[in-house]
Order: C-alpha cells, then structure tokens, then sequence
C-alpha cells in the first residue's frame, strides 16, 4: 500500500508529494480508499486534512490519530504515510470501541512547498497566523489559491478549531528518522518528548587583510574564531547525554583565498528534550563564544532568532502505549524525538503520545529511507493494543 501511494510523486527518485498539488489528489483518492476499505465515513476540512471517522456511541468523546501525506523533495516512502496507514490497518480488526476515532491525514506538515509548515495540524489547534494564507511558493501561489485549486475554501481554515473538552488525546505513529532504535535493536518505542529548539544568528567582526603579508599574530581572523566556536558546541553538545548542537551554516566574507576574512556569520541551532537542558547548553556555549572572542580580540553579535520549548507527551497516553508496547513485544523503551511532528502542534489541542519505527540505518528524508514490514505488523498490533487498553479508560 505504502509503494502504491509512494507513486503519487513528481519523479521517481524517492518521494516527492508536496500540498496541494495533483500528486496530493492522487494521493487523497488512494487514502480515502483505505479509509472506506477501513469502514469508515470520509471527508475533507478546508485545510486540506482528509479525515476518516469511526463512530463509537452517540455523545461520546473523539480521539484523533494520524500523520501528514506529503513529503520533503526526494523523500523516502514511509515518513508521514505510514502514520495514516497503520492505524487504518489496526482498526479494522477492532469493533464496538466506547468512543469515536477521527483518523487524520495532513496536507502539509514539512513546510518545502510553503515557508511555514504543520498547516492542518495547526488549523485543528486554532494556532494559524491570521496571515497564513498570503504566503507564496516560489512561484509565488499563495496559500489562499493552492487551497482553492483543491476546491475548499481557503477562509474556513480559521474555523477548523476545534473544542477541547471533546478530545480525549492524539496519537501519532512515525518513522523514527534516527538511530537509535536500529542501533539498539528494537522494532518500536514510545517518544517521551518532542525536542525543543533554539537558534542562535552569530556574526563575528574581524579584520581582513592580505593572507601573504600579515604574520601570524596580528590577525583578527573571523573563520579561524568561528571554527573553534564551532568545535566548541561539538565538545559541550557531546558532554550531554540529552541535548544536541549543530551550526549548519555559515557564511564568509570576502570568502577570497588570498584575503584573511574579516566575517563569519554561523547559525547555531540547540535541540534537547529538556527545556533545563537546552538552556543550559546555549548558555554555555554563548559564554565560551565571549571568551573565544575576548582572547583573539574580536566582536561578536549574538541574536536568538527562534526559541520553541519541548512538548511533553502526555504520561497517561505514554503509560498506555507503552503498556501496549510491552503486550505486542515483551519490552517498554521511550525515547525523544528530535525533530518536529504535527503531534507537537496539536498538543495545543489535546494530549499527545507518539509511537517510534525503527529506521533502518537512521536514514530519513532520503529514498534509502526504509522501515520493515516486520517492525510495521509489530506496530499494527501495538496501535490495536492501545485502543483495546484506552476503551478500559472512558
Ligand atoms: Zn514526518
């Protein structure tokens, strides 16, 4: 089913499914398929989420679950899909629930098309940007028209919010895009948190001059500073044992090989599950950039450009889904997810759990992506686990 869908592609190299576009019909009649195959009724929200119900008593509470359908450019086959599928799988084996389900299939959560991302997600939690719609593709389609090409109403997205008190929690299923469960031989786990992140825009002043001519000890070289700022997050970030520190870009100028640069700008990103955790790295590496700059006389400017704080998954879900874990495979084992997912969003709305695949080599966002389809039956059997045990709960 997962190699039907992944055709739904502009080019075969990998997945490349972007919102609303005609890969994303294609790929919204296959999913509506599934979901009446799954015996459920179907329709559309103005925000692109196709949603399959399962009717439990009247009056009763809903609970959500679901991923995105797109992908980043080149993706692999699993990311987003597999998280609609599996749970369309478990329900069919399951009747007479206490409560009704609405399984959720996102238009766009990876943000490549649109510069923002997690619009379906987002729209349910009541948390858009009033001014969502006017941004453009670099095509310069804005949101509005992209969402009028799929014949819904761009306006109502506003309107999708929905109420709390109605929702019992979110689950979402996902490929861990990491390697930690492939490295510790384990088909599933239960993320405990969402990373929180920050970053950091750093521009470093030195002095340029000419690269044959000026000794040694008269420098004021930007790269060589930035280089050990660099080297240094590596060192803090690796004394860790739950926060990470990347700078995955960085800029030169005059960027020429005979001229000492005079600037390095460098984007610092800090990631951990632990608000504690992340802050006290940042701060840390903040003070040894001052004193790298402060021994080679240098300046630098410091400016937080992004500061998200972790979404804890909700412990009673946890407990539940770890319990459901321990049914199916005889083990419990949480871990952090280190990137951003649409349960993040929707923790605004309702409690969050999340379930991770193991990713073979840790390889994501990249057609070698791969999950097995061991590791997806074995997390089949744990999603029908967690809606037996969650019915216990009403
Ligand atoms: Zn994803």
């Amino acid at each position: 089913m997962l190699k039907e869908i992944s055709s739904c592609s502009v080019g075969s190299d990998g997945v490349t499914r972007l919102p609303f576009t005609k890969e994303h019909k294609r790929a919204l009649k296959i999913i509506t398929k599934w979901m009446v195959d799954s015996g459920l009724s179907t329709r559309i929200d103005d925000a692109g989420t196709l949603i399959g119900k399962y009717n439990g008593p009247k009056n009763a509470p809903t609970f959500l679950v679901g991923s995105h359908q797109d992908s980043v450019i080149n993706g692999g086959m699993f990311d987003g899909i597999m998280g609609v599928l599996l749970p369309l799988i478990a329900i069919r084996n399951l009747n007479n629930l206490p409560y009704n389900i609405e399984f959720l299939a996102f238009a766009d959560e990876e943000g490549i098309r649109f510069p923002t991302s997690l619009l379906g997600s987002r729209a349910l939690a009541g948390t858009l940007s009033p001014t969502v719609l006017n941004i453009k593709d670099n095509q310069g389609l804005s949101i509005r028209d992209a969402i009028k090409n799929l014949n819904l109403v761009p306006e109502n997205i506003f309107n999708l919010k929905r109420e709390k008190q109605k929702y019992l929690g979110f689950l979402e299923v996902h490929i861990e895009q990491g390697p930690i469960l492939y490295n510790k031989n384990l088909p599933l786990g239960t993320v405990s948190s969402i990373s929180g992140i920050e970053r950091h825009d750093l521009s470093i002043y030195g002095l340029s001059s000419h690269a044959g001519t000026m000794p040694m000890i008269y420098r004021k070289d930007a790269l060589c500073a930035a280089s050990e700022i660099i080297l240094m997050s590596e060192k803090l970030a690796s004394n860790c044992s739950n926060a990470v520190a990347t700078v995955g870009m960085l800029n030169i100028q005059p960027n020429v090989a005979n001229v000492i640069p005079e600037k390095a700008n460098l984007i610092l990103e800090v990631r951990s599950g632990s608000d504690v955790e992340r802050e006290n790295l940042s701060s840390n590496i903040i003070k040894n950039v001052n004193d790298i700059i402060n021994r080679r006389k240098l300046e630098v400017k410091i400016n937080k450009t992004y500061e998200q704080s972790a979404t804890k998954c909700d412990n009673d879900l946890q407990l539940i889904l770890s319990d459901s874990l321990d049914d199916a495979a005889g083990y419990k084992f949480h871990l952090d997810s280190g990137a951003t997912h649409d349960a993040s969003a929707i923790s605004d709305l309702c409690p969050i759990s999340m379930l991770f695949v193991r990713c073979k080599n840790g390889i994501s966002h990249n057609p070698e992506e791969e999950a097995s389809e061991e590791d997806m039956a074995l997390a089949v059997k744990v999603i029908e686990n967690f809606f037996k045990r969650l019915s216990t709960i009403i």
